[in-house]
């Protein structure tokens, strides 16, 4: 069997053809195609507005200085993500306040953010507990305003719980941004990730579901973040027209024509890549489902869409993660823990004084998580290779 890509995009020629038009025309940013794509994602996910971006990162960092984030303020977020979902809102030198996982879901457990909602607004004695370990001596000004947006990761593409969290925020009066650059499609109790927060991001990497080689999208029904977010990822300009009339600090966070152009194509194929990464899923789920080592993917009932990402499973305790990847990549195999806590990575660790111990549930996770490979076009007898050499591999 040849060599397994962990992931792969599928480009057709209606991908190659609408990259070459654009590079006949004379936009190549700035253009018709970033306007279209705009449109049809917004559509897509069922909101008022779309800004495209240069990545998912810097999309959240837009969202992060939308809801006013500056220097000390409060972020309740997961630690066990992506980086991106935690560095920006550093950017802005807010200071996380990460919360245990569930250990079923992976997402941030509801019950676990309104017990930190609840300290922190009420500045009693556990509330500099819920701060970074090097932050909680320091002298803050009025930790209630400090809080302001909580900010859910949907995991591998399994939407948080999002009605808890949402009635949480409404109470205490604060902002939600979605992270749902892994779930484009997903949907919790019939509403479509990106549509719960006061603006959502989704990221175009290429081992996203939709790629435009780099590429993020923020979604809002906020007119005045939609207004904000296409100036500041314009340099700070605040009508297109007036080319050196900088109003504010911005960036240059814009999504070039080719880049759009491309997600264009993607974007009607999503539905098509969606049904074949179920498909894969389902292949990987029956046919792992029987070995007793392995614990496949939990979804739970509320998820009646689940927009598959990666496929994560979870090794028991006593087995040694590194061995099987060493034995699953001699057979062509490639294989990722995946994710390494934020909390534990050196930046983190030496910036926050995190500690190994600090989140025990996204710690015991990270420790046993291994990420087979996954993409739409991985055939059936891929799978069930991956499927008869891990099993050889873990009962041998
Ligand atoms: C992919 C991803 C992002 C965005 O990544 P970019 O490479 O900046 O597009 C953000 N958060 C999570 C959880 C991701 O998986």
């Amino acid at each position: 069997m040849n060599p397994i890509p962990m992931a792969q995009p599928d480009l057709s020629q209606a991908e190659l053809d609408a990259v070459s038009q654009v590079l006949k025309t004379s936009y190549l940013s700035i253009g018709p195609r970033i306007v279209e794509f705009e449109r049809a994602f917004a559509d897509y996910i069922g909101v008022k507005h779309a800004v495209g971006v240069s990545s998912g990162t810097a999309g959240l960092h837009l969202c992060v200085i939308a809801a006013g984030i500056t220097e000390n303020d409060l972020v309740i977020t997961s630690p066990f993500s992506f980086v991106a979902s935690a560095n920006c809102f550093l950017y802005e030198r807010a200071l996380p306040v990460f919360v245990d996982i569930d250990p079923d879901t992976l997402n941030v457990d509801p019950q676990q953010v309104e017990q930190a909602v609840h300290d922190i607004k009420h500045d009693n004695a556990q509330a500099k507990h819920w701060l970074p370990p090097s932050c909680r001596d320091r002298v803050m000004l009025d930790l209630p305003t400090q809080l302001k947006v909580i900010l859910p990761v949907h995991a591998f593409g399994q939407p948080a719980d999002m009605v808890k969290l949402s009635a949480i925020a409404k109470e205490h009066d604060l902002v939600i941004i979605e992270d749902a650059c892994e779930a484009i499609g997903a949907e919790y109790q019939g509403r479509k990730a990106g549509q719960w927060g006061e603006s959502a991001v989704f990221g175009f990497y290429p081992n996203k579901q939709i790629t435009t080689g780099e590429g993020g999208m923020i979604v809002t029904n906020n007119e005045t973040w939609y207004h904000l977010f296409r100036s500041l990822r314009n340099q700070g300009r605040d009508v297109f027209n007036a080319w050196l009339n900088h109003t504010r600090l911005g960036y240059n966070y814009r999504l070039d024509e080719m880049s759009a152009a491309l997600g264009l194509v993607q974007l009607n194929r999503l539905e098509s890549f969606l049904a074949k990464r179920e498909q894969v899923a389902t292949w990987y789920n029956e046919r792992l489902k029987e070995i007793s080592a392995v614990t496949i993917p939990y979804i739970v009932p509320e998820v009646n869409r689940m927009s598959w990402f990666v496929y994560v499973i979870r090794l028991a305790e006593e087995i040694d993660r590194n061995k099987v990847m060493d034995m699953l990549k001699e057979k062509g195999i490639p294989s990722r823990p995946y994710f390494t806590p934020i909390h534990l990575q050196t930046f983190y660790q030496d910036h926050f004084g995190y500690r190994p111990g600090d989140f025990p549930v996204t710690e015991s996770v990270a420790k046993s998580v291994l990420a087979l490979p996954f993409y739409a076009n991985l055939s059936e007898a891929q799978v069930d290779y991956v499927c008869t050499t891990l099993n050889t591999v873990l009962n041998p």
